[in-house]
This record gives C-alpha cells, structure tokens and sequence, in this order.
C-alpha cells in the first residue's frame, strides 16, 4: 500500500458508509483497480485503501474506508470515534448508501457524524439501478439537506456527478499559500481588542467600548502589512457592545466561535496585567477544536510595571498552568496604547503563517519517523508491540499526519505527545497545534 502513495499533498476523499452499499465497487471504477476486493457478504474486516487518481486534470488521494467502517458495529463507540477522528483527517466525505434498502438507522448516524465534521459531503445513493426510480430514491434523503447523487455503480450511473461535484471541491493549486490569511482577534471583554484593532488597521475606526450599545453591520477589515495582505475577520464585532455586563460576556463569547471559525490564525488576547484565566482557557480550547494557529497576546504591556523580564516571566509561568494542555503556544507583548510590540506580533504572524502552511515530503517525513520510534521503546497493544508502516501528511492546515500501524488503539496520548514533540523541534513548528490521527493498517 505504501508504493501506492505517491502523491504527497493531495487533497483526500473518503468514501464512508455501511457493509455492501458498494464502497469498493466506486472505489475500484475510479481509480480503475481492482485492489479493494468487493464481496456479497456483510462485515468482512478489511484493509483500508488509499489511491491517487487524477481527474480532469485535478489529483486527489481516494480512500476506501470499508477496513474501519467494517471493522464491527458502526454503533459501537470505540469504532465511531475512530471514523469520526479519521474523517478529521480528510478533505471531503462521500458517503455511500443504499437505494434498494432504504435509510436505515445507521445511515443517519454515519450522515450525522459526516456533517459534524464540517467538511464537504455529498450523500450517494446507490444501487439504483433503473430510471425510474432516481427521485424515489432520492425523496427518502433530502430532509438531511446535503448534495444528493442517485446511482448505480453497477451499470455507471451517476459518476460523472459525483466526480464533478469532487472536482469542484478541490482548489486550483491545493497546497499553495493562499493570498491573505485571516486574522480574528478574540478574547474577554476589556482586554483591548477594539484597540489593537484600530492599532492594526491605523486609525480609528473602531468606536472603543465607552459608547455602549453602538451597532455597525459586520465587516471584515483587509489590510496590508509588510506588503503582505490580511483580513481582520468580524471587525464590526469588535465595535459592537452591550449595556450589560452579562449580556457582554454571552455575546462576546458568542462571536469569538464565529470569529474563530473564519479565521486563519486567531489572536487570543489577554490584559497582561491580570494574565490568562480559565475563560482564556474555554476560549483556547475552542480555537484548537477548530484547529487554527493561534498567538496569546499579552496587551497592556505600558502597565507591566518596570521590571519588564520579571513581568514577562511571570505571565509566561501563568500561561504555562492555565494552558497546560497547550504550554508552547506562541506569545508577543503589545500596548494597544502605545503602539508597542505590533512589529513583534506581525513577525509573529508572519512565522505561524509559515508554520500553518509546512509541508514534508512522504519520503524525508518516513526517514525522520522511523528514526524517531526507534529512540523510544514501542507502544504496547495487549501483549504485541504497535508496528507502523507510514506517517503521511494531510492536506490540512496547520500541519496534520496520519500513522498507519497495526495496532492504533495502542498508541497512548503520552506516545503521540512524543511524536509531536519530535516533529516540532524537527522543523520548528513549535507554538503549532499538530495533530497525528492513527489508522489501522495490515
Ligand atoms: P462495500 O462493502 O460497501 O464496499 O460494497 P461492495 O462494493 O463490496 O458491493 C457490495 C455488493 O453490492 C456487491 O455484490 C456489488 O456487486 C453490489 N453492487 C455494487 N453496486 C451496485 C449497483 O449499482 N447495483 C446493484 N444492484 N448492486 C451493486
Ligand atoms: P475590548 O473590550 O477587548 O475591545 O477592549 P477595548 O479596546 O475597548 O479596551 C478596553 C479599555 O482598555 C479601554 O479603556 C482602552 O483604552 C484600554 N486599553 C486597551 N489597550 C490598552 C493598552 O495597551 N494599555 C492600556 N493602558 N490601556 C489599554
């Protein structure tokens, strides 16, 4: 399987959905293989299968998921969290279903994970093997309001819509920097937000929150620094406030997910007078969940008093226990005040811009990787050692691999942490949120 996986940074599709709906039959058609063996019989365990194919002068990696769909009861929790952690992994989801049975139980649970993810989703109903009955197969699945495809993988019905609706997901130039990353800057009320945003964007045009109750529609603010382009995302957010208190706090927390959802590379900022609390903590978590780059800003610098070392080391001693699940994130002092430490956070955004954006060769990360595990004894499933056969990259952003092992069920938290560790100092990607996603593999 390892040969097979020429394309380093393809974007990755997998197809997901119940024994026998006829995964491996689509599988096999595009990319005109005959690897995954299709079988009339339910729930036989097998490999998963990854294919680079290119279509329509688009690449992407196709894989069959039948090896952890099939694995057991799609029920059963330990199976669900790993096609829900290895749907993380991919790109875009095509889930297969079957048009002579009907929606079954278990076809609302694999759509309802598929949407939780967020990624793109087409929903494709197989089997449906004559004309007539492409819209009465398709009634049944409309109410999950997703991309509906009537097929029959059989006769070759149906695919060139699903490759079409693939291919238009996929970018131009997957991999390359895209112009202008977006910036959200969240954090608690009072910290300066609105004023590093006007700091930033040069001049005032952010109402600072002495005017309660002010409403501008929401705006997102580009801008050029260093001759490079940025968006400020949800600008007008920043301006806005409420009378309350309370009202403040639902709200601004409210907009810091929608703020961080858009965003590229979030700014949590924090008074560096007080240091990050367990608020700063809930937000933290919520801008890992949504796997973005992130820099503390501690602002407020001009009140850090005049030992400047000690008040920095304090505020990174703080950091260090209030984010102890995350203690190398990335940190840069300002004075919204003053102006102080903006050249600082531009070169700090600069270099997580760079690190978000990391890319290794399948070959050079393998050649690191089985260097690495052999520093350390191997993790342990059961009574047999964990063996792996390859790290590869995602497509994703900021950086994100996935081990293929025999055993992954093995590989302990403290095991990944020390892969990462690895990785991190290897490249320098420190400050980065990097995920390793194991799969199972023969
Ligand atoms: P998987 O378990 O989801 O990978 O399903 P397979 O690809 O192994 O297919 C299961 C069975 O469904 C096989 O016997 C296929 O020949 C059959 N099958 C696949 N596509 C169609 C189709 O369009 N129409 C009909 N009638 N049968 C199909
Ligand atoms: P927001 O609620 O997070 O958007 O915070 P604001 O930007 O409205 O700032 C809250 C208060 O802190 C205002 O009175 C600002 O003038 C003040 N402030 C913001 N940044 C700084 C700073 O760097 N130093 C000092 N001393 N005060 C600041």
């Amino acid at each position: 399987m390892s040969s097979t996986l020429k394309t380093d940074f393809s974007p990755k599709v997998a197809i997901i959905g119940r024994p026998n709906v006829g995964k491996s039959t689509l599988f096999n058609i595009i990319t005109e293989t005959r690897k995954a063996v299709v079988k009339n019989q339910a729930g036989v365990t097998r490999d998963i299968m990854i294919e680079p194919v290119d279509i329509w002068g688009k690449q992407f990696d196709l894989i069959d998921t039948g090896g952890i769909t099939e694995a057991g009861d799609i029920f059963s929790k330990l199976i669900k969290e790993q096609v829900t952690e290895f749907l993380h992994s991919v790109d875009l989801i095509v889930a297969v279903m079957d048009g002579r049975v009907g929606l079954v139980p278990e076809d609302r649970d694999i759509i309802r994970v598929a949407k939780q993810t967020g990624k793109p989703f087409l929903l494709v109903i197989n089997k449906v093997d004559s004309d007539q009955d492409q819209d009465m197969a398709k009634a049944d699945f409309y109410e999950f309001g997703v991309d509906v495809v009537a097929a029959s993988f059989e006769q070759r019905r149906g695919l060139a819509e699903i490759l079409e609706w693939v291919v238009k997901q996929i970018p131009e130039n997957p991999g390359t920097v895209k112009e202008g990353m977006n910036i959200a800057i969240v954090g608690k009320p009072n910290v300066g937000k609105s004023s590093i945003c006007n700091a930033i964007l040069g001049y005032n045009r952010m109402i600072v929150s002495d005017i309660a109750g002010t409403t501008i529609d929401s705006v997102d603010s580009p801008f050029v620094y260093n001759d490079k382009k940025y968006t400020l995302v949800d600008t007008a957010g920043l301006r806005r406030s409420a009378k309350r208190e309370e009202d403040l706090e639902i709200i601004s927390a409210f907009k810091s997910q929608e703020a961080i959802r858009r965003a590229d590379i979030v700014l949590l900022m924090v008074d560096g007078t007080v240091g990050p609390t367990d608020q700063d903590a809930r937000i933290m978590q919520a801008i890992l969940e949504d796997h973005k780059g992130v820099i503390v800003v501690a602002n407020k610098s001009d009140l850090g008093g005049k030992e400047v070392p000690e008040y920095r080391k304090t505020f990174r001693e703080q950091v260090e226990r209030v984010f102890h699940f995350f203690t190398d994130v990335h940190i840069v002092f300002t004075s919204a005040k003053t102006g102080y430490g903006l050249e600082d956070l531009f070169e700090m955004i600069e270099k997580v811009a760079h690190q978000m954006t990391f890319r290794v060769p399948t070959a050079e990360l393998n050649d690191f990787f089985f260097e690495t595990i052999r520093k350390a004894p191997a993790p342990v499933w059961g009574t047999t050692n964990v063996k792996f056969y390859y790290l590869t990259q995602t497509y994703q952003q900021p950086p994100a691999f996935i081990a293929f092992a025999n055993h992954p069920d093995g590989v302990t938290n403290s095991y990944r942490r020390f892969l990462i560790k690895h990785i991190k100092t290897n490249w320098d990607l420190h400050g980065m949120p990097i995920r390793i996603f194991c799969m199972k593999s023969r």
